[in-house]
């Protein structure tokens, strides 16, 4: 029997559920599993605190933004001691950050994968994950970014890259019919980005799954200490404020709301663990622009197209392209007034990169005064020094592909010329006056084998618990250094097929 995709905060009286698997969250891990689940025969009810916004290409971006992305996308993860304070942005909406995505899609690397089975987790090897990312990579169509899509801005910094000799590889991204059109962050109004909404929602509803949006989670009801539902309140529609009370009786319950929320929800249901909350990684992620004498319009082509991993295996930096809208761009240029002005003139002339780093997971969940977390942030030793050596190498790429001026992400600093830069001072600059955004949150309910270090054994199972499971972002044993929601959906899968194969 097909299953329901409905607002319950458009129905009226109580909402009480019953059912196998409720899975809290709709984003790319609890997609999959309520997917996997329904189609192995499983009653599941969905859970999602955000609405239903079907792209139609009507919403302008900073709509989008409002009405799908958490909190009007300022979260910020602050920056402790000399460290960068993180702008940290994430879905709120049915298929979660998994439609705001750029599509951008990697395996978990090898090395990663290596470590994590040193530290226990025999089942992770590379050729024992690999079927599921085949799975996974067939489910949502990730196929390669075609050289002839990448925009001006990419083959500039392209070239550049290979003046230092190195070679962008192509981007795979999961897409089908992808016209360039560049709007990906802000919701693909051509179905072409196969993101969970798309590739596996209306699957699970498909096999029966009952979906629902406005429901905000609060905890886990348990019966000793096994899960026997959840409880919480339904967003009033239009102040999106929580209203009636809703609860949903399982028989288990999976926890896929994200590394931000997950800790918060199983605090609140009365349970901790050593490392809750902890090991938060952020992929931060900086932008160097470069500013050409002829025209880049970098906003033609698709807006991530290829990368750059030179220095990813030993040094953890991996340059991704991007372009930004040029109404948000224009927001973020120095200056007022003219001089404002003038620069925003030039937008047609700029391109942009994007460089991550591959963090130490030094963040931390912490619980705050109301529903939303407190998140900290202390970089390691490590990982601030990489900092600047990360952002010359980036204005070393432009200026090698012949930008005349490129713009740091230093709150204040002016354009800097090949000159002007080599006596720039970015190994003194202070952490709160870089500009650091991370769209990466993982790693506060990690994977292990030991209760005292991690939260979910290598099945997702809460530790000291039964019934109740985490698959989403949250459960990463540690920074991936890639783009990660090929490898939450993947790990999202197996942990699925192997509830399914415990039996109801
Ligand atoms: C702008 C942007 C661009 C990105 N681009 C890429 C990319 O190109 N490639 C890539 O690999 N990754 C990308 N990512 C990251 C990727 O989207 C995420 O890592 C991934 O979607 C996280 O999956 P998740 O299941 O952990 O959480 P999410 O997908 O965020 O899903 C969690 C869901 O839980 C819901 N929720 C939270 N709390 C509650 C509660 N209490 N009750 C009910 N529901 C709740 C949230 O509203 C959300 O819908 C991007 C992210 C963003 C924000
Ligand atoms: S570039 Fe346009 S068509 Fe392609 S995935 Fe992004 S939004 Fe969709």
């Amino acid at each position: 029997m097909a299953g329901s995709l409905q607002s319950a905060s458009r129905l009226d009286g109580e909402l009480k559920l019953d059912c196998d698997v409720v899975v809290v969250g709709s984003g790319a891990g609890g997609a999959v599993i309520a997917t996997t689940l329904a189609e192995a025969g499983y009653d599941v009810v969905v859970l999602e605190e955000g609405p239903h916004v079907p792209y139609t290409g009507e919403l302008r971006p900073t709509e989008s933004v409002r009405h799908t992305w958490r909190d009007g996308a300022v979260t910020l993860a602050i920056g402790l001691g000399d460290s960068p304070s993180i702008n940290v942005t994430a879905g709120r909406c049915l298929g979660g950050s998994s439609t705001l995505t750029g599509g951008v899609c990697f395996r978990i690397p090898e090395h990663v994968l290596d470590g994590w089975v040193h530290a226990g987790l025999s089942e992770l090897t590379p050729e024992k994950m690999a079927p599921w990312f085949d799975q996974v990579e067939q489910d949502v169509h990730v196929e390669e970014v075609p050289v002839d899509m990448r925009s001006r801005g990419t083959q500039l910094f392209g070239e550049g890259y290979a003046k230092l000799g190195a070679e962008l590889k192509p981007m795979r991204r999961n897409t089908r019919g992808c016209n360039g059109c560049g709007r990906c962050n802000f919701g693909c109004a051509h179905k072409a980005k196969l993101s969970v909404d798309i590739a596996y929602l209306p699957r699970a509803v498909a096999a029966g799954a009952r979906l629902y949006t406005g429901c905000l989670v609060g905890k886990v009801e348990f019966a000793g200490t096994r899960a026997t539902g959840v409880s919480g309140r339904i967003l009033d529609f239009d102040s999106q404020r929580p209203a009636r009370a809703f609860s949903v009786r399982a028989k288990r319950v999976v926890l896929a709301a994200g590394a931000m929320f997950n800790p918060l929800i199983l605090w609140k249901s009365g349970l901790d663990f050593p490392v809750l909350g902890r090991h938060l990684s952020l992929h931060p992620s900086f932008r160097v622009i470069g500013r050409f004498d002829t025209p880049v319009r970098g906003w033609e082509g698709a807006m991530q197209s290829a990368y750059g991993d030179r220095y990813e295996r030993d040094e953890g930096m991996l340059f991704n392209s991007v372009f930004v809208p040029n109404g948000v761009l224009a927001a973020t240029m120095p200056g007022f007034g003219n001089n404002h002005a003038k620069l925003c003139e030039q937008i047609d002339h700029l391109g942009i990169f994007g460089g991550m780093l591959h963090d130490d997971a030094t963040g931390r969940v912490r619980r705050g005064f109301g529903r939303e977390p407190i998140m900290t942030y202390r970089s390691s030793p490590r990982d601030r020094g990489r900092i600047p050596v990360l952002l010359r190498r980036m204005a070393d790429i432009w200026f090698a592909a012949g930008a005349k001026e490129i713009f740091l992400p230093v709150f204040g600093a002016p354009a800097q010329t090949p000159d002007s830069m080599k006596h720039f001072p970015l190994e003194q600059v202070h952490g709160r006056k870089l500009e650091c955004s991370s769209q990466h949150p993982l790693g506060t309910c990690q994977m292990g084998v030991d209760p005292q270090r991690s939260v979910v054994d290598d099945h997702g199972r809460v530790w000291g618990t039964q019934g109740l499971y985490v698959g989403c972002g949250s459960v990463m044993p540690s920074s991936l250094g890639v783009n990660p929601q090929l490898a939450i959906m993947t790990m999202a899968l197996r942990t699925a097929t192997l509830m399914a194969a415990e039996g109801k």
